[in-house]
């Protein structure tokens, strides 16, 4: 480090202020010009080698909100004996800015100086080897742990159990685990994500199990760790088992909770958290209440996502665009775009997202004018450059608008980049159903090779095919899929009522009122014939669903789903099912029928929107 004169240090700061006793000033000092000031008083008082009051004006500059690194370094090497304090601040300032070498430069010289680590040193030296992932100096440092006697010390031992953790080692950190003679929360927490983070929850929950005391905190990991892994109805059960337990609830644990819900569609069991957070006063700062915004939206319950929205003194950027996508999804793209102009009202400045969910809620709603001025707008106005995104949700825009030729031109001519799967995935849905074979097949063999191992996009390209007539193609894709071994996602509705979460696969027969469940089907499908239903019993007919082969589609989960809520509600009562696949054409048809024949509004939640199907229509117009 290159070694400045003071009193080129203190040039910068004004000289005109004399403070009383600058050594009790640097506890209240708020500005870098300030400490400067000080500084310079303390110099002339003869107190700049004070290593005290020194560490004091050093932690100033590494951590107070005007930090200033460089000056902090230039009075540490002014020192004549810095001690570990001094040391430990300056490399905590280090790893705060990410500058990892520098920490370990300090520490070298600290080694080289005979200052002796204490055990504020390892835990920042550990975190900085986290940063980059040096798990060969990360090894390092902890056998220097071990040889500095630091293997009682519970802050270095949890470090050090992160970062085998976060390097991915397991076995290592089970084995500082095992040998930590005494574990707190934060360690037995830090093994369960640990666990679960690499996809291993049944270990997670070995551990969970033989914690002595469980506290908020840990139940908080293991539900985490289930809905990361989407095993929702473990994560369910747990929560239960929490409540029975009479543990508090704390907001980690209800947002956990809440994106259980949002994913697997449970509105009821959403509804209680919300409730729950209501009455026992937890906080509901911006990011909390978008995830209760979130979870009423995917919930199909739009009405219930304003309320919340309305009544928020504050709105963070992310709630108004949770919000406007929440529309977007729900097909309402004028009210999206009204929410918008409040936005730009509230002068909120939008970013990329919000024009994301504005430019898909006009694609979701066919409002073909309104999307094209925002593509616009966005630039002009907002100086925001458009992404892969955006164009992706022009192109869909355009092509579900039937304007093939422009979306076209837009991927081959216009965009700046080489357009994505995503992008060529909205201009061959938009092909299909407009029937243009040739753009549609040119295309779809692009992206199939763009996305070799997504079941969907091949499904794709066999129902564009499918559409023509064209069977030999058909069969070719299927094929090709075959000798690529390319996995179908295993398709799955839900349904939940009065708190129950159930779930259907094609076919499934594991629901314990499986045989009342296939007569209620049958006698849906029945009364929809009437109404001029034809089943699709080969599957072939115009669609082919990610969730057919085996399973002939009147048998498709989400028929069985609805067939189960007809069951279990009382007549009137709205039906929300969610499907984490696409809905199949033949599944379409039945639930605006079924919708129909039975005089209830179902809301159908799929893999990209929402369906509300209502006296025989649904809002998608077909589209979808
Ligand atoms: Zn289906
Ligand atoms: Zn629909």
């Amino acid at each position: 480090m290159m070694h400045i004169p003071i009193s080129s240090l203190v040039v910068s700061a004004p000289l005109n202020v004399v403070y009383p006793n600058p050594v009790q000033s640097l506890d209240k000092c708020s500005s870098m010009a300030e400490l400067k000031q000080l500084h310079s008083q303390i110099i002339r008082l003869g107190l700049s080698s004070d290593n005290d009051i020194m560490g004091r004006a050093i932690k100033f500059c590494a951590f107070s909100k005007c930090s200033d690194l460089v000056y902090a370094h230039q009075m540490f090497d002014k020192m004549p004996h810095p001690d570990a304090f001094i040391y430990n601040t300056l490399i905590r300032g280090y790893l705060q800015c990410q500058l990892v070498r520098e920490c370990f430069i300090l520490y070298l010289q600290m080694l080289q100086d005979s200052v002796m680590p204490n055990n504020f040193t390892f835990p920042s030296l550990i975190r900085a080897c986290c940063i980059d992932n040096w798990v060969e100096k990360g090894r390092q440092i902890h056998a220097h742990v071990v040889k500095m006697g630091f293997l009682d010390d519970k802050f270095s031992q949890n470090n050090l159990l992160y970062m085998y953790v976060s390097f991915g080692c397991l076995e290592e950190a089970r084995r500082v685990f095992d040998k930590m003679p005494q574990r707190d929360v934060v360690s037995w927490t830090t093994l369960i994500s640990g666990y679960s983070q690499l996809g291993l929850v049944n270990d997670a929950y070995e551990v969970f199990k033989s914690m002595p005391n469980r506290n908020s905190a840990a139940w908080n990991a293991m539900i985490a760790a289930y809905v990361q892994n989407d095993r929702f109805h473990e994560a369910f059960a747990l929560f239960n088992e929490m409540r029975m337990g009479n543990v508090e609830l704390d907001r980690y644990v209800v947002a956990s909770m809440l994106s259980a819900c949002t994913k697997l569609g449970a509105l009821d069991q959403g509804e209680w958290i919300h409730g729950y957070i209501r009455k026992n006063g937890i906080e509901m700062d911006t990011k909390l209440a978008t995830t209760v915004i979130d979870m009423y939206c995917k919930c199909g319950c739009l009405e219930k996502a304003f309320e919340v929205f309305n009544g928020l003194p504050s709105k963070g950027i992310s709630t108004w665009n949770c919000m406007i996508g929440g529309l977007a999804i729900h097909g309402r793209g004028k009210a999206a775009i009204e929410l918008f102009k409040d936005m730009e009202r509230e002068t909120v400045a939008p970013d990329n997202i919000t024009f994301l969910n504005v430019l898909s809620a006009c694609a979701h709603a066919g409002l073909v004018e309104t999307g094209r001025h925002y593509f616009k707008h966005m630039t002009e106005v907002h100086r925001l450059e458009p992404r892969m995104e955006h164009y992706g949700c022009m192109v869909d825009l355009l092509g579900r608008a039937g304007l093939l030729e422009e979306a076209r031109k837009l991927v081959e001519e216009e965009m700046p980049m080489e357009a994505d799967a995503g992008v060529l995935g909205a201009l061959v849905g938009a092909c299909k159903i407009h029937g243009d074979i040739n753009l549609g097949e040119n295309f779809g063999k692009r992206l199939i090779e763009l996305d070799p191992n997504n079941s969907g996009r091949y499904v794709l390209l066999a129902n564009l095919y499918a559409t023509a007539g064209k069977w030999n193609d058909v069969a070719n894709i299927r094929k090709l899929m075959n000798d690529r071994k390319v996995k179908k996602a295993p398709g799955f509705s839900v349904i939940e009522m009065e708190g129950v979460v159930s779930e259907f696969i094609a076919g499934g027969r594991a629901h314990p009122e499986s045989r009342k469940i296939y007569a209620k089907l049958d006698e849906m499908l029945e009364s929809i014939k009437c109404l001029g239903y034809v089943p699709d019993k080969d599957g072939l007919i115009q669609d082919i669903d990610e969730e057919e082969k085996e399973n002939p589609s009147n048998y498709h989960s989400e028929k069985l789903a609805i067939a189960f809520g007809l069951l279990k509600t009382k007549a009137g009562q709205t039906i929300r099912i969610s499907k984490n696949l696409r809905v199949c054409r033949d599944c379409h048809q039945a639930s605006k029928l079924i919708s129909k024949a039975f005089d209830r509004e179902i809301i159908v939640r799929d893999r990209n929107r929402f369906h509300h199907f209502r006296n025989g229509e649904c809002s998608c117009n077909d589209f979808w």
